[in-house]
């Protein structure tokens, strides 16, 4: 009897720990695909959600990347092959320089396949050279000349070497018309999605502001790959190659999750014998043209491209107490110098801060999954030091993104809110130096006379005004 209790009991648990295991693979696609929505990864992969409910899971870094979503209106007319028409638009600047000095991007997007190209930009005058480069490398690579362009009325499409450009190649330059940006809807929504994936997986694993442009070739890279309900539920890349079925020119290499530490495989020849065998990056995109992952070490500013890489997704490599001690030193210091709205900008309430996060890996399955749906760490929040408005901020504790909503309650303002002087107080080694200034300085050594002489300057009062320096006759 208690044999037979004893077995249906660890069935009953491994049925437990199998559904916490489709779980936690949910949660790993979910962050590895750039937060993809829960409904196309069922559709992608139904076997991960044996068992489980599509509604069961939500994300707040969903919630933070992705919310205040507007629809444009779709239409869902495509061209009949790829390369008739490419929509593009140029996004930029960003106040912040990515790492590597872009300060915007440009999109082109096929029309029929929907498959997107990114390119980043460190002017917009860049788009006069790219935008032929990109141009030709259609042509070399798929055998098709482009037809069309068309964008926005950004001025970027119609300066003199570009419309000299068209005309020779006999492109159409087709452009929406004067503040109605909604024509070029297709572009538009693309960068939406583009930038609500960047902020995603900038929000993910804390990653600073200044990894913008990588995060958003990232996005371009999963987006490409993440099948799409306007092309029946295909994936761009795989739209494009039932056209170009000889081009398998594309790598396919497993997903991984953006900013998490990776260790990059040191060859023998860079290291001897005692070195250390890895060298501890952060994972920032995948190679296009290598098959590797891309990876960086802040330290040296050096990208390295490797498939000899191992990684530790659930560990932020912006995470100061991380083993090797790496100091976040390539962190975005200048976000209060900015005052306008900030798109990769977010603020978690105060009171969700507070509150302890769950590691995955030391608590039961259940709650395990309470800490999944939640972040790994808190998250940072940068704040600007003068003392904000109780009213506005009881709001955004309630109302992260909306404020609409004021709340009345009297909470007291948190600690994180005082002036620095006040919430530090005085520092440590005002109260007893470590380091005496008369361990240094001595009057023993001077005369009787020239101590008399320093005893009789203390003793003059320095004039604090004009008044008492008027008044005083010596
Ligand atoms: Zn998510």
């Amino acid at each position: 009897m208690l044999g037979v209790q004893g077995s249906s009991s660890n069935s009953l648990s491994l049925s437990f720990i199998s559904v916490n295991s489709n779980k936690t693979d949910v949660w790993n696609h979910h962050r590895r695909l750039g937060h993809l929505s829960f409904k196309t990864l069922r559709n992608m992969f139904p076997s991960l959600f044996k068992n489980l409910d599509v509604e069961q899971f939500h994300c707040e870094i969903c919630e933070f990347a992705k919310h205040h979503r507007v629809p444009f209106p779709i239409s869902d007319s495509r061209s009949v092959s790829p390369f008739t028409i490419i929509h593009s638009d140029i996004w930029g600047p960003y106040n912040i320089p990515n790492i590597s000095g872009a300060k915007g991007f440009v999109t082109f997007i096929d029309d029929c396949t929907r498959m997107t190209w990114v390119y980043l930009l460190k002017r917009k005058s860049d788009v006069s050279h790219i935008l032929p480069n990109f141009t030709n490398m259609i042509r070399n690579q798929f055998g098709v000349s482009i037809k069309g362009f068309r964008t926005d009325n950004a001025r970027d499409y119609f300066n003199q070497i570009l419309s000299s450009y068209f005309e020779k190649e006999g492109i159409i330059h087709q452009s929406s018309c004067v503040n109605t940006p909604q024509q070029n809807g297709l572009a538009e929504r693309k960068n939406r999605h583009l930038l609500e994936t960047t902020r995603a997986l900038l929000f993910q694993h804390q990653v600073p502001k200044n990894y913008w442009g990588e995060a958003v070739l990232t996005s371009t890279y999963l987006i490409n790959r993440i099948p799409s309900r306007v092309i029946g539920f295909k994936s761009p890349l795989n739209y494009l190659s039932e056209f170009f079925s000889k081009n398998n020119f594309y790598f396919k290499i497993p997903p991984r999750i953006f900013g998490c530490v990776t260790y990059v495989h040191i060859h023998k020849h860079q290291r001897d014998k005692l070195d250390a065998r890895a060298l501890k990056c952060v994972f920032i995109r995948y190679s296009i043209t290598q098959k590797g992952y891309k990876c960086y070490y802040p330290s040296s500013k050096r990208f390295l491209v490797s498939k000899d890489v191992s990684f530790n997704e659930n560990q932020s490599f912006f995470n100061k107490s991380s083993l090797q001690g790496e100091e976040n030193n390539t962190e975005d210091k200048t976000n209060n110098d900015f005052d306008d709205f900030d798109i990769f900008s977010f603020q978690i309430p105060s009171r969700q801060q507070s509150s302890p996060i769950i590691s995955p890996s030391c608590e039961s399955p259940n709650i395990t999954l309470q800490g999944e749906t939640t972040v790994d760490r808190p998250l940072q929040v940068y704040r600007r030091r003068i003392q904000p408005d109780l009213t506005l901020l009881q709001a955004q504790e309630t109302e992260p993104e909306q404020g609409n909503e004021l709340s009345h309650s009297s909470l007291p303002i948190p600690d994180l809110y005082q002036p620095i002087a006040i919430r530090k107080g005085r520092k440590e080694c005002t109260k007893s130096p470590l380091y005496p200034i008369t361990n240094f300085m001595s009057f023993q050594k001077f005369s009787p006379s020239h101590k008399a002489f320093l005893s009789k300057i203390n003793t003059i009062p320095i004039p604090k005004t004009l008044y008492e320096a008027l008044r005083n006759e010596n």
